[in-house]
C-alpha cells in the first residue's frame, strides 16, 4: 500500500489535535454527511462493503441497515473500545494516533442510524486512552461538531467515554451493553439482536473502533473507492497488530489480501533473528493455529477461512521453533478459562478442564485418552453450545493445536507415560494467584 488511510497521521506532530485533524480534512465527511438523508448515508457505506473489524466480519452498513426507523423509541450508537483479546493491540494504536477519526466515525454511524446518545466503551486498562478521547470530544464540542446543533444543522449528539472494569467478555456487544447498564458484564440470549432490542431496551448499534475509523474516509471519497481496496468481498484497507518472534513488532496498515509473508518479512523485518517460523494465529488469540506452510495465505475473510482459521481481529501472533505448542495452547486456555463469565456449562467447567489437562500433560502427567478428552470438550464447548462466542474461542484454538501439532502433545503424553510407571508424583496445580504472577 502507498498511501496509509488509518494511520495517516501517525508520524505528525500532535497527530491527536482537532488542528492537526483539521488540517488533513477532519470532520468534511461529517459536515457533507449532514446534509445526506440518513438512508443515503448507510447505501454509500452498504456500497463500500466494509466489513466488521472486531472479529465477527459482519458488514457495517448492513448492520445499520437493520435499526428499525419508524422506531419511537431513542437510538443508541456504542463504539467498542474493549480490545482485550490477547494479541490485538491495533484500536488503541488508532485512539492513540488519531481520536478525532474516531470520534467522526461515530458522529457519521450515529446520524446515520438516528442516534442523538452514543458511547464508547473502553477497557479499564486504557487509563491514557480515555484522557485521550474525553479531550477530544471536549475539543469538537467547542466546535460545534458534536454536541448541539453540528455544523449548525438541527442534529445533536451527546458522547460519552464509558470505561469498564477489566472484563474480556465485555467486548462481546451484549455483555458490553449489560455493563452500560451498570450491570454485570453476561452476555445475552440472541435474538432479540441488539439493533432492535439494545442499551436500555432500545435499537442499539455496536460497532469496533477500527470500522468507525474507516467510516468517514468511506463519506468523504465514497464506498466505491473503498470497494476498490482490497479484495471482492473483504475490501478497504485493515490494521494489523503483529507480536510475537518477528524483528518488528507493531501495527500496520495494509489492504486485505495482502499475504502474511509479507505483513511478516516487509513490514515486520522478518522472524526474530534469523529463527524459522514453527506457526502464527491469524486474528487474535481465539482464531484457530495455522502451521508455517500457510504463510502465503491471503489476509482476507475468505482466504483465511478457507485455510481453516480466521481473520478476526488481525491481531497476528508469530511463533517461531523455539515454542513448546503445549506451553501455548496452556497459555491461550488459562486465559479463557479465567475470562468465562461462568453462565454456560461447556464453557465455565470446558475451559476449565481442558487447562487441567493441557496444563498436567505439559507438567509431565499426561494420560492415554488426553488427546481425545480435549477433542471431545473441543467439540461439546462450541457450534452454538454456548450463548456467545468464547465458546467457540477457546475450542478453536484446541482443535487446531491437535490437527497441526498433536504430535507434540503425544510425544509429551508418551514421555510422560515412562514417567508415571517408574511411579513419580504428578506436581501439583498452581493456584490462580501464582499462574497470573498476582
Ligand atoms: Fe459466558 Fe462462556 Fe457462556 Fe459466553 S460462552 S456466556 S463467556 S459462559
Amino acid at each position: 500500500m502507498t498511501e496509509p488511510i488509518l494511520l495517516r497521521a501517525r508520524g505528525l506532530k500532535n497527530s491527536r489535535s482537532l488542528v492537526t485533524y483539521r488540517k488533513l480534512g477532519g470532520y468534511k465527511a461529517l459536515e457533507k454527511t449532514l446534509k445526506m438523508a440518513p438512508g443515503d448515508v448507510i447505501e454509500e457505506v452498504k456500497a463500500s462493503g466494509v466489513r466488521g473489524r472486531g472479529g465477527a466480519g459482519f458488514p457495517a452498513g448492513v448492520k445499520w441497515g437493520f435499526v428499525p426507523r419508524d422506531s419511537t423509541k431513542p437510538k443508541y450508537m456504542i463504539c467498542n473500545a474493549d480490545e482485550s483479546e490477547p494479541g490485538t493491540f491495533k484500536d488503541r494504536e488508532l485512539i492513540l494516533v488519531d481520536p478525532h477519526m474516531v470520534l467522526e466515525g461515530i458522529a457519521i454511524a450515529s446520524y446515520a442510524i438516528g442516534a442523538n446518545t452514543a458511547y464508547i466503551y473502553i477497557r479499564g486498562e486504557f487509563v491514557e486512552e480515555a484522557k485521550i478521547l474525553t479531550k477530544a470530544i471536549g475539543e469538537a464540542k467547542r466546535k460545534k461538531y458534536l454536541g448541539k446543533k453540528i455544523f449548525g444543522s438541527e442534529y445533536d449528539l451527546e458522547v460519552y467515554v464509558h470505561r469498564g472494569a477489566g472484563a474480556y467478555i465485555c467486548g462481546e456487544e451484549t455483555a458490553l451493553i449489560e455493563s452500560i447498564e451498570g450491570k454485570r458484564g453476561l452476555p445475552r440470549l440472541k435474538p432479540p439482536f441488539p439493533a432492535v432490542v439494545g442499551l436500555f431496551g432500545c435499537p442499539t448499534v455496536v460497532n469496533n473502533v477500527e470500522t468507525l475509523a474507516c467510516v468517514p474516509h468511506i463519506l468523504e471519497r465514497g464506498g466505491a473507492w473503498f470497494a476498490g481496496i482490497g479484495t471482492e468481498r473483504s475490501t478497504g484497507p485493515k490494521l494489523f497488530c503483529v507480536s510475537g518472534h518477528v524483528e518488528r513488532p507493531g501495527v500496520y496498515e495494509a489492504p486485505l489480501g495482502i499475504t502474511f509473508r509479507e505483513i511478516i518479512e516487509e513490514f515486520c523485518g522478518g522472524m526474530r533473528g534469523g529463527t524459522k517460523l514453527k506457526a502464527f494465529i491469524p486474528g487474535g488469540s481465539s482464531a484457530p493455529v495455522m502451521p508455517a506452510d500457510k504463510i502465503d495465505t491471503a489476509a482476507d475473510f475468505e482466504s483465511v477461512a478457507q485455510a481453516g482459521s480466521m481473520l478476526g481481529s488481525g491481531g497476528l501472533i508469530v511463533m517461531n521453533e523455539t515454542v513448546d505448542m503445549v506451553w501455548a495452547l496452556e497459555n491461550l486456555l488459562l486465559f479463557y478459562a479465567h475470562e468465562s463469565c461462568g453462565q454456560c456449562t461447556p464453557c465455565r467447567e470446558g475451559s476449565d478442564w481442558a487447562v487441567d489437562i493441557v496444563r498436567r500433560i505439559r507438567r509431565g502427567g499426561g494420560r492415554p485418552g488426553d488427546i481425545e478428552t480435549l477433542h471431545r470438550i473441543a467439540r461439546f464447548a462450541s457450534q452454538g453450545m454456548t450463548i456467545c462466542p468464547l465458546g467457540d474461542a477457546f475450542c478453536g484454538p484446541i482443535a487446531s493445536f491437535l490437527e497441526h501439532f498433536g504430535h507434540e502433545f503425544e510425544e509429551a503424553i508418551s514421555r510422560a507415560s515412562s514417567v508415571i510407571s517408574n511411579a513419580l508424583p504428578i506436581l501439583p496445580v498452581q493456584s490462580d494467584r501464582e499462574l497470573f504472577g498476582i
